[in-house]
């Protein structure tokens, strides 16, 4: 349990909600900040403002999955007040308060060396990537069906890079009867995805394998699909970069070819709040309890 635990909600959309909810039943004392317009109350839970709270007393921060943009503010979907986390708000609290984000920014970064308090990037962590792979699969074929105007089965898919996200997205689209490639760079990718009985090929031919495509995938978090590459594909073909901002697409020239091209952060939050809030609250659910029996024992 995680009582006494006085941990603290900095802003956020509604996948804290899950969150929130999670870390009640484990009756930590838990302080919402960014949740004044949130229509709903939380026994055990305290909406307040920043300047209630004695950082003195704070075991644990939870940000939002963004993490804080380069000032340090941090997004909230239920409140109009900004809310910062600062060098000097940060620096009063006790030497073991970690930082749970989402991602990393170069101002947490710095802020973490600063003040020499931990952050944990639960996205970088492969269960949660994994398990988030799922939301991010059905918003990505809700995707594609809106956009076409053929059907998944028998068209001709590229998808590009097996990592955690790419893997899941080539067993949904062959299982949906799509004719799948995958460009990767790495041979153990190929040979897995040669495993997984669909074609390969590596990244540096992508201009090659471009030709016949009906709809392509970018999990690639670099520009793969440059003008070259798009110069040979059909102007008909569908491109979704799920890849982080700013995905790997020329989409100046994707535009100019006439190729619909789209990019799409944040589906696990868009197709399914719920379910993506549930993710990160019982990773950081599991990651707390563990921090403070560690805590306990020394
Ligand atoms: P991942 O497991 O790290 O996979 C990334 C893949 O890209 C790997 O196969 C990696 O190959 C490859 N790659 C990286 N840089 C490359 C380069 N310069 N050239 C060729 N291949 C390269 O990441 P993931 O969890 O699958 O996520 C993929 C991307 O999708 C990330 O940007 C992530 O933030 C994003 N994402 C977006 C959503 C959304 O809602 N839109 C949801 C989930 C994830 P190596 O292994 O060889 O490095």
């Amino acid at each position: 349990m995680l009582t006494n635990r006085h941990i603290v909600l900095l802003g956020g959309d509604a996948r804290q909600i899950e969150v929130i909810d999670k870390l009640n039943a484990l009756d930590a004392r838990l302080s919402l900040v960014g949740f004044d317009q949130l229509n709903r109350n939380f026994n055990g839970a305290m909406k307040v403002n920043m300047e209630e709270i004695r950082p003195r007393e704070v075991d644990s921060l939870i940000l939002p999955v963004s993490g804080t943009n380069k000032d340090g503010f941090v997004e909230t979907t239920f409140s109009n007040q900004p809310i910062q986390l600062t060098k000097d708000w940060l620096e009063e609290t006790p030497e073991y308060c970690t930082i749970y984000s989402g991602i990393s920014t170069p101002y947490l970064d710095k802020l973490s060396s600063d003040t020499n308090r931990a952050v944990v990037k639960l996205f970088e962590r492969d269960d949660v990537a994994i398990f988030n792979s799922i939301p991010t699969v059905e918003g990505t074929i809700m995707m594609v069906i809106q956009h076409t105007d053929i059907t998944i089965h028998h068209a001709n898919v590229i998808i590009l890079g097996l990592g955690r996200t790419g893997m899941s997205l080539v067993r949904a689209f062959s299982a949906l009867g799509a004719h799948v490639k995958v460009g990767a760079r790495r041979p153990e990718h190929l040979a897995r995805a040669f495993e997984m009985g669909v074609e390969a090929f590596y990244i540096k031919d992508l201009e090659k394998q471009v030709h016949d495509t009906e709809i392509c995938i970018n999990t690639i978090p670099a520009m793969v699909l440059t003008s070259r590459v798009l110069s040979n594909m059909p102007a008909s073909s569908f491109i979704m970069d799920v890849a982080s901002l700013p995905g790997g697409t020329d989409f100046l020239y994707a535009k100019k070819r006439g190729i619909k091209a789209i990019i799409t952060p944040g589906l696990p939050g868009l197709v399914a709040p719920k379910t993506a809030g549930r993710i990160i609250a019982k990773v950081l659910a599991d990651l707390l309890l563990e921090k403070f029996a560690e805590e306990s024992e020394q």
